[in-house]
Order: C-alpha cells, then structure tokens, then sequence
C-alpha cells in the first residue's frame, strides 16, 4: 500500500484537506491518528459540523495510545491491565534502590529523583532503545559510568514490570510491533490511515506507521515549507521520507483568503524571513504594553469585553499563553469577574489546589515527626478549619512555645477530625484510606447545605464559592490514593504511607478545565492553538525568557552525553526553532486580529523585559519599527487600577470606576437609564464598603474616649505626624502580634536601662567617663547590658545575643567618644530618665501647651558647671539621627518639647538638644545631632555637626514652630482627624500597616498622590 505526506504551510488546507480524505474513505473505516484525546473529540466535532448532519459514521478518531491498546487487543493481548503512573513511579524506585548506585547514589536521594528516571525510561522505551543498547553505545563514551548505571536500574524497572504482569506505555508499544511484524491483526488491513497535528513521532510511533503503511494507505499531514519559522518541523520531514521511504505530494499552496488583514497575511509568510519587505500596518494587529500581571489581564478582559459587546461569539476568541498552568490560573480568575465566559485549558499541580494543599499537609502533620508548622499548614489549607484557629497558633509558633505537631493542638477540646483519624489508624493502608476520604470531605465539605441546587429553594450560584476545580481535585486525589495503596504489591515495593502519597500527590494534576469550549474564551497552549483557528487571537505575556523560552535541561541525561551516545531518537530538537515554530502558529491562526500583550513591570514596578519576538513583528511594519510601535501600541501603567468608564465591562466595574472618578460620576450616570442605571447604583452603593477611605473616626464613644485623656505624650504626636493612620493601628487598634516583641524595641529597652544605671552610679571618678577610667566604665556597661537583657526576658541566644554584642560594642564606642570629649556638661543622677507628667515623686508635672498638656521621660540632662545650662541628651539605637535642619521635614517635635519642658518647668536654661546615634559606625557619623545655640560657650567641647548650630533667632524660632505644631497636632488627634498622610507623601518601608490602612493597589481615593497608590 502506501504512505504519503500532505505537506503545506499554515492556511493551506492541510485540516481541510485531511477531512476531505477522510470522508472520501468512510466506506472503508478510515482511522484519523491525533496528538491528544482534546484534539480527537475537537476533530470529531469539526467533522461533524462540516457534515451538518451532526455526526459522522464509519470514522475513528484515535491517539497513537489508543491505537496502540486497540491493536494490542486486536493481537489478543490483555492491554486492561496496565500499572497506573504512580505504581510505575514505585516500581522505578525499586529498581533504583535494588541497583548499586556510584555516580547517581546522591541524587537518588532527592527529591524528583524517582519522577526524573521515570520520564527518561519512558522516553527509552518510546525510542525503542533498550538497556543493551544503551550499554553498548556508553562505550562511544569517555566516561560511561552513568549510562551504565541508567542502563542497569532500566533493565531492573523492566524485570520488576515483568513480575507484576502488567503492561505499561513501552510494553505494550513493543508488544503491538512484536505482533504485527508479519501483519496486522484482523479487521485492520486496508483501513485507510491518516496522521495530523503531530510535531513529532517517536521510534515506537514511526515502526507502527511503516507497518500500517505495509497493508494500509497512509497520510501524514505536516506542517511544513522551507522557511525559518517552520524549521523545527524539518525532522520529521526528513524522517518519513529518508527513513519511511513516505511520497511527498505537491504541497499545499498558502491560502491567502482565510484573513482580509493585509498584515495578518504579510506576518504568515513573513515572520523570522530575513531581509522580508515590509507592510503598513492596518486593524489586524494591536500591542499592548501593561503594567503588572493582573493589570495585563484586566487589559485583556476589557478588549474581549469589547469585542463580546460587539457581537462576537466568545469561542471565536483565544488568548495563548506560552504556560498556561502558570498565568492561566490569574486570566482566567480575572476574565470570570468580568462577566466572560471562559475555559481555561492547562493542567495545574494538584499540590496548588486548596484540596492537594491541604492533603499534603495532612500527610505531613500527621506524620509521627510531624511538626507545629506542618500543622499550621494543614489548619491554613483545610477550608473547613476557622482562620483565627491558625492565627492563634502561628502566633504561638512564631514565640517559639510549640514544636510538634501534637503540642500545637493539646489545648483544643477536639483535635482536628481527619488528623485525628489518621493518628488513630494502625497501618499504612489504613491510613491511605483515611486520606482517600479526607480527599473526598475537604473537596465537598465546603458545598454541604450550601451547594447549588437545580430548582432549590434553599441554595443557588453564588452564595458558595463553587469551584469546580477543587471537586475534580477531590476526586483525583482520591483515585490516586487508591493506586498508591496498591503499590504494596507490587515485586520489591515497599507498603507506601502518608510520605508517598503526599510524593504522589505533589507529583500529580488536575485540569482547570473540562467539557466543552463551545461559546466559552480558550485560554491555551500554543501547541493547542496550533490546529484551531480563532477569529480574534491575544498572544499574552510575552516576556523575555518565557516566550522564547530556554531549552528545558534534561536532569538525569544531557544534552552532550546524549549526543555522545550517537543514538539519533534520543537528540532533542533545537529549542530555538521550537520556540519561533510556536510563535509563528500563534501569529497564523488569528482570523481578523492578533493581539500582542507583555509586561513593562511587575506588580511592584520593577521593570520587565518583552520578548525579543516583538521586535521580529515590528521589523516587518513600516515605515519603521519605532513608528510602528507609536501607532500600534496601547499602554495601560499601574496607575489604571480601574478601567475608564466608557470600557468598563460590567455594571460593577463601571461602579468601581465612577467611585474612583466621583467628577465623571454624575454625567456618565445621567446617560444611564432604566434598569442599566438601577444595577449601576446598586453597584456603586456596594463600592464604598470596600474602597472608601479610612478615617475621620466618626464613632462618638471613641472620640470621646481619647478627648478625655489628659495628657499627651510628645512620642505619640511624633507617631501621629509620621502618619495618622499609623499612629492610630498603632496606639489605638494595637493589633496583636504575631511574633514576639520586635528584638530592636526589646533591644532599646536593655541599652536605655543599661545607660540609665551606668550614669546613675558611675564607675570613674567624674559624671562620664574620663580615659583614665574607661576600662571601667566598660566593664560595668557590659555587666549592666547582661542583667538587664535577662530582667527583660529569657537569657538571650541566637540572634538576640549577636544584637546585644553589637549593641555593647557600639555603646563603648560612646563611652570612648565621650572619654576623649572635652565638655564640661556633666549629667546628673537626678535629672536621668526623667519622667514628667506621671505623678510620681519628683515628678515636675506635665508640659501644658495652651489647651494640651503633654508628658513623657527625657532620657538625660547634662548640666553646665553653672548648674543653668542645660543640654537634653536622647539615645537612639539607629545609626542615623536627624539634625536641626531636617526637624519640621521629619516631623520631628520631641526634643524641641523636652528643652520647653526643662525651661518652663526646671527653670533651667536650655543650651540645646542632641541625639546620640549609639548605632553610627564611623567617628563623623557618631556625633550627637540636634540643636544647640551657637553663641552659648557653655557648649565647647561637644564635637558638633556645623548646620545643628543655632542663633539664638532661629533656635526660638523652632521651639516655637514644634510648640505650634504640636498644639495643632493634637488638636487634629482629639479630633479623630485620622487619614492616609505618611509625612513626605511616601510610606516608609517598614510599615506593614497597607491590610488594614487599604492602601494596596485597589481603588484609591483622590488626591493621594506619590502615596504608593501610584
Ligand atoms: S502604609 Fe502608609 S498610609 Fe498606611 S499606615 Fe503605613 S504609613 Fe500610613
């Protein structure tokens, strides 16, 4: 008989034509051989649509599996019986761990070892190489020590398999061409054959198809023409005719009519050509540049949107992406909320489902060496388990107080019930049935009572987040489970536990999608795009080291030994010819109008490089590639956090955007009407709950509450000006925290204590240290350091010690820096850690300001000879202090207020103020910082920073300005006057106060400018 090639470019009909057999030969029983089950029941339904009589009768639509498994059992070999992928995975780890192992003895032991070997023994088995054969050709090899090793646990999986009596993939490809070899099995021969959409056939593939072609007619359609973008197809060419001896018909002319884009065509037959003329461009290409992930997919909601406004079928839309399992998940999420039908079609880790995650877990929790975090895992992951559960106990781990599993849950009355269950089972099959259950209830669980029910009363769509991805994962994991428990039987399988099924299980996947596409946006793979078509095309996230992507490393067998070997079915294409054939069929397939998408940035702003494969697209355009990208290109930054009004997709949307633009509201709402207009204010209505602005507070009792106090703390105003909303989750809400006292706050305490004591009682023969009695003053520093930090907690070790070394080191650097100061300021005992407004003995009573009245302890007074003069000495731990100049722009207010204090309550005459960055490193840095009258002798010999130097104009000026301020600061506090206002217009990176404070990237009210809304 006969095999013959239908060769042809994209848009030449190869589909067209292979149907056209098809049908010509539906007398005959024609079989049609497709990559994918996906593939066959899509070929079937274009057949039966082209029929339009809706189905076709006498055709078979196969894979190459299930024509391997229908001539196995037309050999009469029992196929059924095959090992499941887990029970093959094990039975390759026995033989692993049955091999002596030199080369390969540690990476056996990581993970994705088993997973590794696994795919390379399937591959073998489809190259029909064997592990003699693999023996035999190491020896072209310098070094065959690996190859050997590969060879032996190959032929071990092979004897093991053999024990079991079941088949796998390879087994049964070796099996169907053992038996046809000398004809194929009744019922087969002159059953005309035809092959497409294959990229590639493996050894196994092309044996089956010269025996086919022995008794058969057989067509292979191949999408190929000499030309680079199609280059990586050339293989297979080159295979079935130099090898397969295969006809090669005239190919297939391109068919120019399947667009009326000029530039859709030009793109065809011109993408990657060298020297390629070039073409203006028209509507049948736009570029979109975006800003963040979920802003590219809001870009891409928003023109489909547009185009379903206008009519078109959802399935006449695709947006492909290089990895679907990676973006998809995100399209797809977005594309629902804006009203879209859509099918997402990618195959996620099971791990990445709330079902998967929580198993795993589980196994891992329940285990004997389970441990507190694994369990706060598995409480994170169950939906069924009350967030604050795990709340309490990350709070718990994270101050260290649990650390096993068991310990995490011995205050509940009832422990978790499906850890429970599995602690109480007594054997490895037990326990994998307990997990198979818990498969079941953690999917399902969440619906009871609560599902949606046809023609129910009691439920409907939406009051339960209905996922259908969970229940398939439910049930998938369930099956899995079921398999793996067999594995026990298996020849030198061990009884697997909860370690293997949660291997199992993170080694497994489950689709987002499953049924039809009809009407529905696909979101694909380019090698699904590649045999569709789609009238409107988004080719997404088009970013530099994605599409084009690198050559994906073979873990256990490289490239170069792979060569070494010589054996031809084991070369790999080459991926760069790969990755433009993928993208060629991306720009083929659009009908009407391609849309390319990439990422300037990322969420936070950094910067993203686009695919090189852009400029390929604008090299072709004219007049130039820069003009071409000015007139095509639309951008949308991370300043869109809504879409305009006139392109918002849904009434919610639009609700979304008019809160955001309350000046456009009015007009755009006085162009709505009827029930458009109703369902767009009862958006708007539902908006502000979760956009408005936090703040004023409004509640009378709390207003009352913090009026009535009667003293302020200079501290606490300082918080306030920093920002509002931050000073009240701070002083007022005091979220409760997860982690113990911050070791900087605890560590401040220890080193202010420590001081207090040192000067309180001093070593040395003066007030400070002299250099004659430095060594002292050390040696108390440090025994002081060491009392207080176990008075304030537990000995510390680990991190806390280092930071109280470094904190002893730096508070000697002062003690030196003061040693060799010359001042005549000396501290006094009474005047340390001075507390004011507190009522306590000595107390000088508060600081009143007109209508406040503040407090707080001012750290140290260092006294002139005079017993006037007054210097106000304040520690900080950091290594950066702000000078005079920087008071008002760091709302700085706190030694300003301390001088008035020691002026109008002491009596004494202020010199001046002066941090002291105990943290700074260098001499320069070190010197204290602050404020200080330049014409007052008394202060020589402070070793002072110029600009802190003062006339005596300007250092009232700023006691006055911090007084002002702070009276009109606490004004606005009693006033509840809270708002999103960090001093300088930007948060500081430390606050991780944007949860509560909202101030992420969702709407942002007006008028926030350059306060990270941006
Ligand atoms: S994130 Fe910014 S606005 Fe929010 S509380 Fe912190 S500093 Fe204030």
């Amino acid at each position: 008989m006969s095999l013959s090639l239908i060769v042809g470019p994209p848009n030449s009909g190869r589909a067209g034509e292979v149907r056209r057999r098809l049908e010509a030969s539906l007398d005959r029983d024609p079989v049609l051989v497709v990559p994918t089950a996906d593939d066959a029941a899509r070929f079937e339904a274009d057949l039966c649509r082209a029929a339009g009589s809706g189905a076709i009768l006498g055709a078979s639509t196969l894979t190459f599996r299930r024509l391997f498994e229908e001539l196995a059992a037309g050999a009469g070999l029992d196929a059924s019986l095959t090992l499941s992928a887990p029970q093959r995975l094990a039975l390759v780890r026995a033989a692993a761990s049955a091999t002596p192992l030199r080369i390969l003895a540690r990476s056996s032991r990581r993970a994705g070892f088993g997973a590794a070997l696994d795919a390379l023994i399937g591959e073998l088995q489809a190259a029909l190489v064997e592990p003699d054969e693999l023996e035999s050709a190491s020896s072209n090899l310098e070094d065959p020590a690996l190859e050997l090793e590969l060879a032996a646990i190959y032929r071990t999986y092979l004897d093991l398999r053999a024990r079991t009596s079941r088949h796998d993939a390879g087994s049964i490809a070796r099996e169907v061409l053992r038996h046809t070899a000398d004809g194929l099995p009744d019922g087969w021969e002159g059953r005309p054959v035809l092959l497409y959409g294959f990229d590639d056939l493996t050894r196994a593939q092309l044996e089956l198809v010269a025996r086919l072609a022995a008794t058969s007619d057989v067509a292979i359609a191949v999408n190929y023409e000499d030309r680079r973008a199609l280059d990586a197809r050339a293989g297979l060419l080159a295979d079935l005719v130099e090898e397969l001896g295969a006809t090669r018909e005239p190919d297939l002319p391109h068919d120019t009519s399947y667009t009326r884009s000029a530039v859709l065509r030009h793109l065809d037959r011109h993408l990657f050509e060298p020297r390629a003329p070039l073409i203006d461009s028209d509507d049948g290409l736009v570029l979109m540049e975006c800003a963040g992930e979920l802003g590219e997919a809001e870009a891409i909601g928003g023109e489909i949107a547009r185009l379903l406004a206008a009519g078109t079928n959802p399935g006449d839309i695709a947006v492909v992406l290089r990895h679907p399992a990676s973006h998809g998940p995100l399209l797809g999420r977005v594309l629902e909320r804006l009203g879209i039908p859509v099918a997402v079609e990618a195959d996620v880790p099971l791990a990445r489902t709330a079902v998967g995650r929580a198993l795993v877990a589980l196994c891992h929790a329940a285990a004997p060496e389970g441990t507190a975090e694994e369990m706060l895992a598995y409480l994170r992951s169950d939906p069924s388990m009350h967030p604050s559960s795990a709340d309490w106990l990350e709070r718990r781990i994270r101050r260290g107080l649990v650390h096993t599993a068991a310990e995490a849950i011995e205050s509940w009355s009832s422990p978790p019930l499906h850890w429970a269950r599995l602690r109480e089972a007594t054997s490895p099959g037990e326990r994998l049935a307990v997990l198979r259950r818990a498969a079941i209830e953690l999917a399902e669980r969440p619906h009871t009572e609560r599902a949606p029910v046809v023609n129910g009363a009691r439920a409907h769509f939406g009051e339960v987040p209905f996922d259908p991805v969970e229940l398939r994962a439910g049930r998938t994991a369930a099956e899995l489970l079921g398999e793996v428990a067999e594995v026990g039987t298996l020849p030198g399988c061990e009884q697997p536990d909860l370690a293997e099924a949660a291997e199992a299980i993170e080694a497994a996947s489950v689709p987002l999608w499953r049924g039809t596409t009809e009407r529905r946006v696909r979101v694909l793979s380019p090698y699904r795009i590649r045999a569709g078509r789609a009238r409107y095309l988004f080719c997404a996230s088009l970013q530099e080291s994605e599409f084009p992507g690198p050559t994906a490393a073979s873990p256990l067998l490289g490239e170069e030994r792979r060569r070494g070997l010589g054996i031809k079915a084991l070369r790999r294409e080459d991926q760069a010819d790969e990755e433009r054939y993928l993208f060629h069929a991306c720009v083929s397939r659009p009908t009407e109008r391609l849309y390319l998408s990439w990422r300037s940035s990322g969420e936070d702003g950094s910067p993203l490089a686009r695919s090189p494969f852009i400029d390929e697209v604008l090299d072709l355009l004219a007049p130039d590639p820069e003009a071409a990208e000015e007139e095509l290109k639309r951008v949308r930054g991370l300043d869109r956090t809504t879409f305009e009004p006139a392109e918002a997709p849904t009434a919610r949307e639009l609700a979304r955007s008019l809160a955001a633009r309350s000046e456009d509201a009015e007009t755009t709402l006085a162009a709505l009407a009827g029930p458009a207009r109703e369902e767009v204010l009862r958006a708007l209505a539902a908006v502000p709950a979760a956009n408005e602005r936090p703040g004023p507070l409004r509640s009378p009792e709390a207003l009352e509450e913090i009026a009535a106090r009667p003293h302020l703390s200079a501290n606490s105003l300082e918080g306030w000006i920093e920002c509002s909303y931050r000073w009240f989750v701070d002083h007022e809400l005091q979220p409760e925290r997860l982690e113990p006292r911050a070791d900087p706050l605890w560590l401040g305490g220890v080193v202010h204590a420590a001081l207090e004591r040192l000067y309180r009682d001093p070593p040395g023969g003066e007030a400070i240290p002299r250099p004659a009695d430095l060594p002292r003053w050390r040696e108390r520093l440090g025994d002081l350091l060491a009392e207080e930090a176990a008075e304030k907690g537990a000995p510390p070790t680990g991190e806390r010690a280092l930071a109280l070394a470094r904190a002893r080191v730096q508070a000697e650097r002062f003690l030196e820096d003061e040693a060799a100061s010359e001042t005549t300021l000396r501290p006094r005992p009474e005047l340390l850690e001075l507390a004011f407004g507190f009522e306590g003995e000595g107390d000088p009573g508060p600081l009143e300001l007109g209508p406040t009245s503040l407090r707080g302890i001012v750290d140290r007074i260092d006294l002139a000879p005079d017993g006037q003069g007054a210097v106000i000495r304040d520690y900080k731990t950091s290594r950066e202090v702000p000078g005079a100049a920087a008071f008002e722009g760091k709302g700085k207010l706190q030694l300003q207020l301390y001088m008035r204090l020691v002026r109008d309550r002491l009596g004494l005459d202020v010199i001046g103020g002066l941090f002291q960055p105990l943290g700074a490193r260098k001499p320069r840095d070190r010197r204290p910082r602050g404020m200080v009258r330049k014409d007052d002798p008394r202060a020589e010999g402070l070793d002072l920073v110029a600009t802190d130097l003062l006339d005596p104009d300007e250092f009232e000026a700023e006691l006055d300005r911090a007084v002002a301020a702070a009276i009109d600061r606490a004004a606005a506090m009693r006033a509840g006057e809270i708002d999103r206002d960090p001093i300088g217009g930007t948060c500081p990176k430390y606050c991780t106060y944007q949860a509560i404070c909202r101030l992420e990237r969702s709407l942002g009210p007006a008028g926030e400018d350059g306060n990270g809304d941006e």
